[in-house]
């Protein structure tokens, strides 16, 4: 019988011991946690975006895109969703693509997958961290790196993949943090912090508009966070890494045009002389956020309504939705759901997973260069290279 060694709990490591296992391999699964799946527990605010119905390489970044093609035609969704059938894990795919488990609990992918495993014989030695990859490899018939990548430490992300990958040569593209919140240059997105707007943001890369994404903008102490920041990160990541400039500007009423937006400051001030301008501007954002902006503007929140003259509306209705504001830096693979870069695809089969520098090591997961969107998209990645790692392995 095989023998084969993976290095890591989480999502890839976990389908890949289920499919070998599933053959007759027999599989050793180290995991420096006492648990595994630290990342599928607390993965989609603990709902668990499990995988999406819409695969394509265009939902994906690497250096070189084209790699997921097979691991997606060969494992996308429908096969996904028969393998959890399988296991009695039911699905449920909402209208945007996104699929989450019907039990709507993370909980219940991470314990089906660890238990499904266990009673299929895999052997679990948690609390181990393999820090001598050759040894293992001598020792094993086959070794698979699912460690996963630096984002989010305290899950126990790090970069020990990328240490072993260059112990056998591999050239690593560098990582950077995405899926994760922007540090602000300004004084001012401090006095904001806490407040919450459903708005629109553009990144501008030296700039010049790269992407707009609508959602949730949270502000915080150091700058922005929500779905809709999380969504330009990546872009706005790589940026940051090539020193170029990196800006935002946030549209905070984009079901306003400025034309739209000016009037209604103009008549509202015209109809109540009795109101300050700050009074006008609560009852379109959140009153932190209309004091910030007025200070920002330099206008002074206790003018009185009568004082605004077609020239102050428009200027108002102008920083209300094109509030341009510089990103000094991401807040880092600490707080980042998921990290570019790693292993570079170029020297991995896209077929086995199987590396070209060294017969029987095999990279699966976020350890490669290769990061999704959100919507599932990860975790789609994961099940797919795990599942090719295994049905290689099993075959040869
Ligand atoms: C807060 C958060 C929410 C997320 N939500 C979603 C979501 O809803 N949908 C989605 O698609 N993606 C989501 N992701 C991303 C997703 O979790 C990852 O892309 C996915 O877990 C990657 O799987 P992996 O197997 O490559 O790595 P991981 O799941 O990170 O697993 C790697 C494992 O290897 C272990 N390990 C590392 N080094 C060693 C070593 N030397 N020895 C032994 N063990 C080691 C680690 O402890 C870890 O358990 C989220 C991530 C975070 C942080």
């Amino acid at each position: 019988m095989k023998k084969t060694a993976i290095i890591g709990g989480g999502a890839s490591g976990l389908i890949c011991a289920i499919f070998c296992a599933r053959k007759g391999v027999e599989v050793d699964l180290y995991e420096q946690n006492s648990k595994c799946a630290k990342k599928i527990l607390v993965s989609g605010n603990g709902r668990c975006n499990i995988t999406n119905t819409n695969l394509t390489y265009n939902d994906y970044f690497s250096q070189n895109p084209l790699f997921v093609e097979f691991a997606l035609k060969e494992f996308g969704f429908l096969e996904f969703e028969k393998f959890c059938h399988s296991i009695g894990l039911l699905l449920d795919a909402k209208d945007d693509g996104r699929v989450y488990p019907l039990s709507n609990e993370a909980k219940s992918v991470a314990s089906l997958l660890i238990n499904y495993a266990k009673n299929l014989g895999v052997n679990f030695h948690t609390d181990t961290k393999i820090t001598d990859i050759k040894k293992l490899l001598n020792e094993y018939d086959a070794v698979v790196v699912a460690t996963g990548s630096e984002a989010a430490s305290h899950l126990g992300g790090n970069s020990d993949g990328l240490e072993f990958a260059k112990e056998f040569g591999h050239n690593i593209v560098p990582t950077y943090p995405s899926l994760v919140q922007l540090h602000l240059d300004s004084k001012i997105v401090k006095k904001m912090s806490g407040a919450k707007v459903d708005g629109e943001v553009t990144l501008l890369i030296n700039n010049k508009k790269k992407l707009t994404s609508k959602g949730d903008i949270l502000f915080a102490d150091y700058g922005v966070s929500g779905f809709a920041v999380l969504d330009i990160s990546q872009s706005a990541s790589v940026a940051l890494m090539d020193s170029s400039h990196v800006s935002i500007s946030i549209n905070l009423l984009p079901s306003f045009n400025a034309q739209k937006l000016s009037s209604h400051i103009s008549s509202l001030a015209l109809n109540m002389p009795q109101f300050t301008i700050l009074d006008i501007l609560a009852g379109l954002v959140p009153l932190k956020i209309a004091q910030a902006l007025l200070e920002d503007l330099d206008i002074l929140s206790s003018i009185s309504a009568d004082k605004i003259n077609v020239k102050l509306a428009k200027k108002i209705a102008n920083q209300l939705l094109n509030w341009r504001l510089e990103v000094t830096d991401t807040h880092g693979f600490r707080h980042a759901e998921v990290s570019g870069g790693g292993v570079d695809t170029t020297e991995i089969n896209p077929k086995t997973f199987e590396s070209l520098k060294k017969k029987n090591l095999y990279f699966c997961g976020e350890v490669l260069d290769i990061v999704g969107k959100r919507g599932g998209y990860n975790f789609a990645f994961a099940w797919a290279s795990g599942h090719l790692a295994a049905k290689a392995i099993s075959r040869n």
